[in-house]
């Protein structure tokens, strides 16, 4: 069913707290964790614990979670003290675009000068 956790996902097993993840901030929906590979020096994955495979699956199928997802990357921003000299909300969409994990995930990036990154 839609929204339900996948046993083969990756990002559900961080939800559920069966992989370990460095949790910035939890919600009832949404769990935001540290990026394992951080590309600036914030980094932070913010992911709804409904599992859809990317972001316009879940605004279509949980748009609940989906502005949830949203709103938490904002608080990430303003957390992590970046919100004033700008940040990134990244939503890899499909192989093609570089996604890897295929679970819904916005990348909320800062602390670095970002003109360059498309
Ligand atoms: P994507 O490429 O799908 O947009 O982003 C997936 C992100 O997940 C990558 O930036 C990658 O570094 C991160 N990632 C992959 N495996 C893990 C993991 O086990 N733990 C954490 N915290 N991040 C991960």
């Amino acid at each position: 069913m839609a929204g339900e956790p996948q046993a083969d996902c990756l990002f559900c097993k961080i939800a559920a707290g069966e992989i370990p993840a460095t949790i910035v901030r939890e919600t009832d929906t949404t769990v935001a964790f540290r990026d394992i590979d951080p590309k600036a020096p914030t980094h932070v994955l913010v992911i709804p614990r409904a599992h859809y495979p990317d972001a316009a699956s879940l605004a279509a199928g949980d748009p609940e979670a989906s502005a949830a997802v949203l709103r938490e990357a904002g608080e990430v921003a303003a957390q992590e003290r970046v919100a004033g000299s700008g940040y990134r909300i990244v939503f890899n969409t499909g192989a093609g675009a570089g996604q890897t994990v295929f679970h819904a995930h916005a990348h909320v990036l800062g602390g670095r000068d970002l003109h360059r990154l498309v």
